[in-house]
C-alpha cells in the first residue's frame, strides 16, 4: 500500500462501481442472428440462452424477457392470479390485496404490486445479510394474517435466510416470489438462486453481474406457468388464425440480439464471479484496522457472487451526516467518516461509489405504506432522521453503508488507491 505522505492521484479513467465486460464471444451471436436474419424477438439465441440458463440455475424453464423488471411483474401477476383468480380487464391481480416486501431493495423489485394494485407492506431488515428479517415477516403474519405473497431479494448478490423465510411462508400457507436479479450464480446451502422462490426472476441489466445490456427471465419448474409468461410476454395471442385476445398483453419478451449478447456472456459467468470475490477479500484486507465492516453474509450455508462490495462505518466512529430527500451534508471530524464524505472523495478521485438502496419505506412515494420492524418502534413508521439509538435496521444500514467500486475490470492497484482514500476520510 502507498505511503501515507504520498499524494494520491486521481484516476485517469473512472473507476465505476460495476460496468459490462465483453469478451468477445457476445458479437459472435449477434453476428450469428444478422446472418440468419433473425432480428426479432424469437431465434437461436433466444432458445439457446434460455436453456443454458435454466440448466445453470437448476430449474426447468427460464423464459426470456426484455429485463428483470418485466420477469418480476409477471411473477408477481402469476402469483396473484394463483391466489385470487382471474381479475376484471381493467383491474390487477392483487387489487385490495397486501403484499409482504423487502424493503431494501431496488425498487424494481416491487414495482409489479403497484403495477397488479396490490398494496406493499414493507418488511424489515435483518443485520447478517442484509435481507428480509425472518424475524420481522413473522411478526407480519401476527399483524396481517391474511397476506398470501411474500417478494424476497438477494441484496448485492448476497443469498437471504430463505430457509427461515420459507418455514415462515409455509406455515402461513404464503408462496414466493424470489428476486435474484442480482444474485445470478450466488448459492445457498449448494443450490442456486433463483430456485427458491414459487417463481423467480433474473437481470441482464448493463451492471449485472453478466449483461445482454439489458434482458431478464423469469425462472419456474412448471411448464403451465413458462408457456403463460410465454404468452403474456407476446401481447397474450390466443391460437386462432387472427389476432384474438382474452387476456391483457405485454410486449416483454427478449430480443434475439439481446439474448445473444447473453449466450456470449454465459460461458464467463464463474470467471465475473471470482474476479468480484478477489475485489470483496481485498476491500476486506484492506480496511482492516478502519472502524468498519463489509456487507455481511453467511459462510456457512451460503456463496454470494459478490457483485458489489459494500461497507458499513461503526456507529460510534461517524461523523455528523444529515441527509434530506435530495441532499446531503456533514460535518468532517478526525477519526471518523460518513458514506457521504466517503463517496464525495472517491468522486473527486474519478472513482464510482453510491449510497446502499434507500430501503422503499422511506421512499415519498410508499410514505403512507405500512412497516414492519423488530427494531425501533416497532409496527408502523420510524423516521430515521430524528431517531437516536432506536431506529430500524433498514434506515441505520442506509445511514452508515455504501457501496464500493467494484468493477471486474479495476486494477490491484487501483484498488489499492481506493482504499488508500478511504483510509485517509478517517484521518
Ligand atoms: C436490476 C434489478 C432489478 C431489475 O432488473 P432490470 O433488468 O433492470 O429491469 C430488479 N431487482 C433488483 C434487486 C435489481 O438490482
Amino acid at each position: 500500500m502507498m505511503a501515507l505522505e504520498k499524494n494520491i492521484q486521481p484516476f485517469d479513467h473512472k473507476i465505476w462501481l460495476a460496468s459490462p465486460t465483453m469478451h468477445g464471444d457476445e458479437l459472435k451471436w449477434i453476428h450469428d442472428a444478422f446472418d440468419k436474419n433473425w432480428i426479432t424477438t424469437a431465434g437461436e439465441n433466444v432458445n439457446e440462452c434460455e436453456k443454458l440458463l435454466a440448466e445453470h440455475i437448476g430449474c426447468r424453464y427460464a423464459v426470456g424477457l426484455s429485463c428483470g423488471t418485466a420477469a418480476l411483474h409477471l411473477a408477481i401477476k402469476l402469483a396473484g392470479e394463483r391466489l385470487y383468480g382471474q381479475p376484471k380487464p381493467n383491474e390487477g391481480t392483487l387489487r385490495g390485496h397486501r403484499v409482504f416486501c423487502a424493503d431494501m431493495t431496488f425498487d424494481a423489485t416491487i414495482n409489479g404490486v403497484a403495477y397488479e394494485d396490490g398494496e406493499a407492506v414493507f418488511i424489515d431488515t435483518e443485520r447478517d445479510t442484509w435481507n428480509m428479517d425472518p424475524a420481522a415477516l413473522e411478526k407480519a403474519f401476527e399483524i396481517y394474517p391474511d397476506v398470501k405473497l411474500v417478494i424476497i431479494v438477494h441484496l448485492y448478490g448476497t443469498p437471504a435466510k430463505m430457509d427461515e423465510l420459507r418455514a415462515v411462508c409455509d406455515k402461513h400457507g404464503a408462496l414466493i416470489v424470489e428476486d435474484a436479479a442480482e444474485s445470478l450464480g450466488a448459492t445457498y446451502k449448494g443450490r442456486q438462486t433463483g430456485v427458491f422462490g414459487d417463481y423467480g426472476a433474473i437481470s441482464f441489466n448493463g451492471n449485472k453481474i453478466i449483461t445482454g445490456s439489458s434482458g431478464g427471465m423469469f425462472l419456474t419448474d412448471s411448464r403451465e406457468d413458462a408457456d403463460k409468461v410465454r404468452k403474456w410476454s407476446t401481447q397474450s395471442r390466443e391460437a386462432a388464425p387472427w389476432y384474438q385476445h382474452e387476456e391483457i398483453g405485454y410486449n416483454y419478451r427478449i430480443s434475439n440480439i439481446i439474448a445473444g449478447v447473453v449466450r456470449g456472456q454465459m460461458p464467463y459467468l464463474n470467471e465475473h464471479i471470482a474476479l468480484k470475490k478477489a475485489i470483496y477479500e481485498r476491500y476486506r484486507e484492506g480496511l482492516k484496522g478502519l472502524p468498519v465492516s463489509m456487507n455481511p453474509y453467511d459462510a456457512v450455508n451460503s456463496e454470494p457472487n459478490f457483485w458489489l462490495s459494500c461497507m458499513m462505518i461503526d456507529k460510534d466512529a461517524m461523523c455528523r451526516q444529515v441527509r434530506d430527500e435530495k441532499e446531503a451534508l456533514y460535518i468532517r471530524e478526525s477519526g471518523k467518516s460518513c458514506p457521504t464524505e466517503i463517496l464525495e472523495t472517491l468522486a473527486r478521485y474519478n472513482a464510482e461509489g453510491r449510497p446502499v438502496w434507500k430501503p422503499m419505506h422511506m421512499q415519498p412515494i410508499y410514505r403512507t405504506n405500512p412497516f414492519v420492524t423488530v427494531e425501533g418502534n416497532g409496527r408502523g413508521r420510524t423516521n430515521a432522521y430524528i431517531r437516536g439509538s432506536g431506529i430500524d435496521v433498514g434506515a441505520d444500514i442506509f445511514r452508515r453503508g455504501l457501496c464500493l467500486p467494484s468493477d471486474n475490470k479495476m486494477t490491484e492497484e487501483q484498488q489499492d488507491r481506493i482504499i488508500e482514500i478511504i483510509h485517509r476520510c478517517f484521518l
